[in-house]
C-alpha cells in the first residue's frame, strides 16, 4: 500500500495533453484524472464522441457511427462500472439471429456445428472442409502473399489455406466488409485478426486451436468458486445504451470539468523542449479560426487523432523540426451511412434480428450495398411503433464511388436492396445520410510500416503516447483499450522519471 501511495503521488498533479476526445482520447483522459493527474483535452470538433455519434429527431433515434459494441476487452467492463452506467446498457433483441445473404435471399446464419451442418448458408462441400481443416489446413507459403517481399498474408489467403474458398466468400467477405468496410484481399491477416495468426503459430489448425483454448479456459474456471461477472457480462454479447453509442462519450466528458476539455480545438503543432525534465511538451491549436499558442506546459502527450491528421501537425524536438514524413500514407476507406424509416404495413417480409450482410459474390443478384442493421427491431425505442428504422451500409473498398453518391440516389440503392432483401413496398417515409469521407484506416498488406512509424514517433519522442483505432483494432472496445493502455504508459513514464529525479532533490 506504502508503495502504491508513494507512486500515486510520484504522478499526481502532472499534466497532459489528450489530443482527439474521440472514445479512445476520453478512455484515456479519464483512467489519467482517476489516477490523480491534470488532464487537458483538445478536440478539433465542436463536439466530443468522434465516431460515436447518436441523432435524436423527429421521434427517431440513431447512430451515424459505430451501432453497437461488445465487452470482449477487459478495460471497457472496467470502465462501464467505473462510470456507473450499467443500466444505461441496451442489449438487441434476438441479436443472435444475424443473416447473410445467398442466391439473393438473407439466410441465418449458424450460431454453432450443430445450426451448421443444416444451414443452408454453405454447401456441403463447403461444410465439409471445415469439420476436416485439422487434417486439410495448408501452411502458409509465399503464394498466398501479395508479391511485395515485406507484405504480409492477405486474410483471404489465411481463410482459404483453412476453409477454402467459400468460407472466405460468403463468411470472412461480408463480415470484414460489415465491421472495417474493407475486402480480404487486401486486409493484413497479420494486422486485423492478430489472436487467430497467433493461433495459427502455436496450434497450427485453428479448430484444435479453438477447442483447446476453450478446454484450457474451462479447466481454468473448475479451479474458481465463481465465474467472474466480467466473463458473464462479456458473453452477453453486442450491445447499445439507451439513447444511443454517444451515451459512453457523453458520460465520459461528464467526468470531466469545463476547463479538462477544450472542444472546437484543433491541435496545429507540438514542441517537445528536451533541455528540461518536467512539463517539457507545450502546444498551439486554432479555435474559432483563431490560432491560440496554449500557455500551459505539460509533462506528456496522448495523441488519439487519426494519423493523417497528426501527418499534418507540425512537431519541434529541442528547438528543431521533427519531421513526420516517415509515416507512411494510410488508405482509408469512405462509407455512406443510410438511416432509412418505413412503414410496417410497407415491409413484407421483416426480419427480426441484428442485420444482414451482403457478400462481394451476390452483387451479381443486383445488390449494391454493404448490409444493413434492423436497428428498430434491436431496439424498438428507436422509432414510432408503427415503423420500422434500418441502417444501411455503403461503399468500403467494394464500392468507393458509390459511397459519396448524393442522399437521392443511394436512397434508390438503399430502396432496391431492402426491396429484394425484406419486400419493402414504395419509398422511405424519411432518409438521413451521412457520408464519413474516412470511415476507416485500412489494415493493408504493408500496415506493418505504419507500426514501425508510430513505434518511431514514441521512441523519439519522450513522452509521447499514440493510442486509437489505428493501432491494434478497430473496434470501439478496441480503441478503449488501446486509450487505457497510452494511459498506463504515460503513468509508469512519468513515475520512472521522478524516481530518476529523486537523487538531485
Ligand atoms: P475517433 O473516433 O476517430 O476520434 C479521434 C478524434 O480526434 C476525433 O474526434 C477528431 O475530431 C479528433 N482530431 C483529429 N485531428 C485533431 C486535431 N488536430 N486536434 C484535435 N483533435 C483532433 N466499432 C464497433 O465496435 N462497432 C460498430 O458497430 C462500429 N461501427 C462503425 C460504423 C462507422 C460508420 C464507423 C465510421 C466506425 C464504426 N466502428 C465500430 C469503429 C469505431 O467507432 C471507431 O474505430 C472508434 O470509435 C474510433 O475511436 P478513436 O477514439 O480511436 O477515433
Amino acid at each position: 500500500v506504502a508503495d502504491h501511495v508513494t507512486k500515486f503521488e510520484a504522478v499526481s498533479g502532472k499534466r497532459v495533453a489528450v489530443i482527439g476526445a474521440g472514445v479512445s482520447g476520453l478512455a484515456a483522459a479519464y483512467k489519467l484524472k482517476s489516477r490523480g493527474l491534470n488532464v487537458i483535452v483538445f478536440e478539433a470538433d465542436g463536439r466530443a464522441g468522434g465516431k460515436l455519434t447518436s441523432v435524436m429527431h423527429n421521434d427517431l433515434i440513431w447512430d451515424e457511427g459505430a451501432n453497437t459494441m461488445t465487452e470482449a476487452e477487459p478495460e471497457v467492463g472496467s470502465l462501464l462500472d467505473d462510470l456507473g452506467i450499467r443500466d444505461k446498457q441496451q442489449f438487441p433483441i434476438s441479436q443472435k439471429k444475424r443473416y447473410i445473404v445467398r442466391n439473393g435471399v438473407p439466410v441465418m446464419l449458424p450460431t454453432n456445428p450443430i445450426e451448421l451442418v443444416t444451414s443452408s448458408v454453405l454447401s456441403t462441400q463447403a461444410k465439409i472442409h471445415i469439420l476436416l481443416e485439422p487434417f486439410l489446413w495448408k501452411k502458409n507459403d509465399s503464394s498466398s502473399k501479395v508479391s511485395d517481399a515485406s507484405a504480409e498474408e492477405s486474410v483471404s489467403g489465411f481463410f482459404q489455406r483453412h476453409f477454402g474458398q467459400e468460407v472466405v466468400d460468403y463468411l470472412i467477405d461480408p463480415f470484414v466488409g460489415g465491421t472495417s468496410a474493407a475486402d480480404p484481399d487486401s486486409l493484413s491477416m497479420k494486422h486485423s485478426f492478430p489472436d487467430l495468426w497467433n493461433v495459427e503459430k502455436s496450434f497450427g489448425s485453428i479448430i484444435v486451436g479453438a477447442i483447446r483454448t476453450k478446454l484450457a479456459a474451462k479447466g481454468g474456471k473448475s479451479g474458481e468458486t465463481k465465474s467472474s461477472p466480467g466473463t458473464k457480462r462479456g458473453s452477453r454479447g453486442s450491445f447499445s445504451f439507451k439513447g444511443g453509442m454517444q451515451i459512453l462519450p457523453d458520460m465520459l466528458c461528464k467526468s470531466l470539468s469545463h476547463d479538462e476539455i477544450n472542444l472546437d480545438s484543433k491541435v496545429l503543432s507540438l514542441s517537445y523542449n528536451s533541455g528540461s525534465r518536467e512539463e517539457n511538451w507545450s502546444l498551439s491549436c486554432v479555435s474559432h479560426n483563431e490560432t491560440r499558442r496554449q500557455n500551459l506546459h505539460y509533462d506528456a502527450v496522448v495523441m488519439t487523432a487519426p494519423l493523417c491528421n497528426v501527418k499534418e501537425m507540425k512537431v519541434m524536438k529541442g528547438g528543431q523540426p521533427f519531421l513526420l514524413n516517415f509515416l507512411p500514407e494510410i488508405n482509408y476507406m469512405p462509407l455512406s451511412v443510410l438511416i432509412t424509416t418505413f412503414t410496417k404495413e410497407k415491409v413484407k417480409r421483416p426480419l427480426e434480428g441484428f442485420g444482414v450482410l451482403i457478400p462481394s459474390k451476390e452483387q451479381k443478384h443486383g445488390f449494391k450495398t454493404l448490409g444493413t442493421l434492423f436497428s428498430s427491431m434491436m431496439f424498438p425505442d428507436r422509432c414510432p411503433n408503427d415503423l420500422h428504422l434500418y441502417t444501411t451500409f455503403i461503399g468500403g473498398s467494394r464500392n468507393q464511388e458509390l459511397a459519396k453518391a448524393s442522399t437521392d440516389e443511394l436512397k434508390q440503392v438503399v430502396t432496391s436492396d431492402l426491396q429484394r432483401l425484406l419486400g419493402v413496398e414504395g419509398e422511405p417515409v424519411s432518409v438521413n445520410h451521412y457520408y464519413w469521407r474516412r470511415a476507416f484506416p485500412l489494415y493493408d498488406s504493408s500496415y506493418g510500416s505504419v507500426m514501425e512509424a508510430i513505434d518511431k514517433m514514441e521512441k523519439d519522442l519522450p513522452g509521447f503516447f499514440y493510442a486509437g483505432n489505428h493501432r491494434g483494432g478497430l473496434s470501439v472496445g478496441k480503441s478503449i483499450a488501446s486509450g487505457c493502455k497510452a494511459a498506463d504508459l504515460v503513468i509508469s513514464y512519468l513515475e520512472s522519471y521522478s524516481n530518476d529525479k529523486k537523487p538531485d532533490e
